[in-house]
């Protein structure tokens, strides 16, 4: 099976570290891509400010994308934290994002239940479900 993303160990390390700063508030924000590799990490702020849920504003998230596409890159999907359960989609999560970022967008959740132990985890949206994929660290 093809990599559903390929991102530098820095990404990975920018979501993580916005996560522990946030933490017990999920964060969020969107990644960018080339040919399926990402170019860039970009926070967004969680206007719900909760431990339990995330949304970006509409015109934040315009704002990064239309930034995205001056770039010459592409939207490639987004990431949030999960502050104090398991890092995969709620149902939440899956109703927010099912009708307009189904795959290819990727949605990277980010748990920090444990800070010492950061889990990272990458999966697509459909169908009202979602399903984990494999990312590749790239150098
Ligand atoms: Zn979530």
């Amino acid at each position: 099976m093809a990599h559903a993303i390929r991102l530098r160990q820095e990404h990975i390390d920018a979501m993580v570290k916005h996560a522990l700063e946030d933490a017990p508030i999920e964060c969020c924000g969107i990644l960018a891509a080339v040919d399926g590799e990402v170019v860039s990490v970009h926070r967004a702020r969680n206007v719900e400010a909760s431990p339990y849920r995330f949304s970006i504003h509409g015109l934040e998230q315009r704002r990064i994308e239309e930034a995205i596409d001056e770039s010459g890159a592409h939207l490639a999907g987004f990431y949030h934290s999960h502050t104090g359960s398991e890092a995969r989609p709620s149902p939440t999560d899956i109703r927010m994002m099912n009708a307009f970022f189904g795959p290819p967008y990727v949605h990277f959740v980010i748990g920090v239940s444990d800070r010492e132990n950061p889990v990272v985890r990458v999966f697509y949206i459909e169908d009202g479900a979602s399903s984990e994929q494999e990312f590749e660290v790239v150098h």
